[in-house]
C-alpha cells in the first residue's frame, strides 16, 4: 500500500461515480489505458492498487500445513504477525493525528482490506483480549476455490496479521486463537486474542 492510496482513502474515499458505469453493473475500464505502472508502482483508474495471488498463498500454506504441521502454522502467524507490525508502525508514523485506540482500529481494518484481504472488524479490543470478525478473507476464498472446506480452521495468516496489529496498539505481545472459520462451517471467521504472557 502507498501513501496516496491512503491518502485517497482517508480524505477522499472514491465514489461510484469516479468510474463509468456500465449497464451490466461492472465498471466499465479500458484497462490498455487505465493499468498502467510507473516504476515499481502499479496503478489502476488513477490509484496504487496492491496485486497477489491466492494460487501462490494457498500453495505456500498448504505446502507448509502438510510437511512441517504445527511447526509450518507457526510460521506462518509468526512471519504475518511481523509483517503487519512493521507495516501498521511505519503507517502510524506517516499519520501521527491518528491516536485514538478506535480511530487506529479502524485504520488497521482499511489497511486490511485495501490491501486486498478482506474484510476484518475488531468488535472487542481490550488491554488483555480482543475478539475480531473477519465476513470475507481472500485466503478463504482462495482455500475453498483449491481445495474445499478442511475439517480445522485454516486462516492462519490472519491470526499473525491481527497479532502484529495488536501488539503495536497496546505495546503487548498476543496470542491469536480462530474459534470459528469459514473454511469449515462458520458463516464469519471468529478470532481470540489473549495477551500473550496470560498463557493464551
Ligand atoms: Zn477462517
Amino acid at each position: 500500500m502507498t501513501q496516496d492510496t491512503l491518502s485517497r482513502v482517508l480524505g477522499q474515499p472514491a465514489k461510484v461515480t469516479d468510474f463509468v458505469s456500465h449497464p451490466t453493473g461492472i465498471m466499465d475500464i479500458d484497462w490498455r489505458k487505465e493499468y498502467t505502472r510507473e516504476g515499481h508502482r502499479v496503478t489502476l483508474a488513477g490509484s496504487s492498487i496492491v496485486m497477489h495471488c491466492h494460487h501462490y498463498n494457498i500453495n505456500l500454506q498448504k505446502m507448509l500445513e502438510d510437511t512441517l504441521g504445527e511447526r509450518g502454522v507457526d510460521l506462518m502467524i509468526r512471519a504475518a504477525e511481523s509483517a503487519s507490525r512493521n507495516g501498521f508502525e511505519s503507517l502510524l508514523r506517516h499519520y501521527p493525528q491518528i491516536r485514538t485506540a478506535k480511530s487506529r482500529m479502524e485504520l488497521a481494518e482499511t489497511m486490511y482490506q485495501i490491501c486486498g484481504l478482506g474484510v476484518l472488524h475488531f468488535r472487542e479490543a481490550e488491554l488483555q483480549s480482543a475478539v475480531v470478525e473477519s465476513l470475507s478473507s481472500h485466503h478463504v476464498t482462495g482455500w475453498l476455490a483449491k481445495h474445499g472446506r478442511r475439517a480445522t480452521p485454516g486462516c492462519h495468516f490472519t491470526r499473525g496479521w491481527i497479532a502484529g496489529v495488536l501488539s503495536v496498539l497496546f505495546q503487548r505481545k498476543y496470542l491469536v486463537s480462530e474459534k470459528a472459520c469459514k473454511l469449515v462451517d462458520s458463516p464469519t471467521c471468529c478470532f481470540i486474542a489473549v495477551e500473550e504472557c496470560n498463557g493464551g
